[in-house]
């Protein structure tokens, strides 16, 4: 897979591409990174980007031209060819749709994905309705420009790439896992998986030492019952989605016992 992206500031990607999976599936070419200094497409003496916002208001805006020729040069697809293609071009902007786990599994489909990272007030629009295929933000907050959220998309992406993660089942099984509990699961049953997934957020997890400044690991999980240790690991991650994200509850895929377990830690919280 093929990752662009389009930046006044190439080397900021310098840092967080040269550690752990990202740089490794680099190095073992399952993914490519190409980076491209806006500033080259200028044609000026002091290679301007930006300009004034037309009708007045704050800050600067990332000029049109430099953009297009950049984009206009790598050899992508016709916008109207590019999903045939599997080549994608986001815009990363704070006025885009949030970024999601099911977002990022369908970004790990394509073959190529080109990122705009805007900087200033942003990109001139028409970039976005010539050139860009969807409007991308990691949240509710403004950063000051988009490489970090570019950072984030593709890092989330590339773990989700085949042969990239030692263990498969690790980027399947964990929070906001799109997958189920695993094949042979009955609802109704703990799920057979070690892991909670389902659209829960994961479970603790717990090392060596067994005791550490006087708080010991649950016992369950040293006891090496594994049908005892999927039903606690399913619980507590219940427990953390319950507690920290409510709303994901709502479209996770729960037993009968699931909901028992949820009734309890109402009732738990309504006696406190
Ligand atoms: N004027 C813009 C607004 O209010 O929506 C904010 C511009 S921001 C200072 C500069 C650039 O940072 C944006 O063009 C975008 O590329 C990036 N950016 C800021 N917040 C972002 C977010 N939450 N997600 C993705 N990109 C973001």
């Amino acid at each position: 897979m093929r990752f662009d992206l389009v930046s006044i500031f190439p080397k900021f990607f310098d840092g967080p591409f040269e550690y752990g999976v990202v740089a490794r599936a680099a190095k073992t070419g399952l993914v490519q990174v190409r980076t491209h200094d806006l500033r080259e497409f200028t044609h000026d003496r002091h290679r301007t980007v930006d300009d004034r916002p037309f009708g007045g208001g704050e800050g600067m805006v990332l000029k049109p031209e430099p953009l297009f020729d950049c984009l206009a040069g790598m050899g992508l697809s016709e916008k109207k060819d590019r999903a045939a293609a599997r080549e994608t071009v986001v815009l990363l902007s704070a006025q885009g749709k949030p970024f999601t786990q099911a977002m990022a599994v369908e970004l790990a489909g394509l073959e190529r994905v080109v990122f705009v990272c805007g900087r200033y007030e942003g990109v001139d629009e028409r970039i976005n309705e010539l050139l860009c295929d969807r409007e991308i933000s990691i949240g509710d907050y403004v950063l000051s420009g988009g490489e970090l959220a570019a950072a984030v998309i593709l890092d989330a992406v590339v773990r989700l790439l085949p042969g990239v993660l030692g263990n498969p089942d690790s980027a399947k099984f964990e929070s906001f896992g799109v997958e189920d509990a695993g094949p042979g699961y009955v609802a109704g049953e703990v799920p057979p998986s070690t892991h909670g997934a389902g659209g829960l957020l994961d479970y603790p997890h717990y090392t060596r030492p067994a005791e550490f400044r006087g708080i010991g690991v649950p016992e369950v999980l040293l006891e090496g019952d594994h049908v005892k240790i999927r039903r606690w690991r399913r619980e507590r991650a219940l427990e953390k989605t319950w507690r920290n994200r409510p709303e994901l509850l709502k479209s996770a895929t729960l037993t009968k016992e699931d909901r028992r377990c949820l009734s309890d830690l109402e009732r738990t919280k309504m006696e406190e």
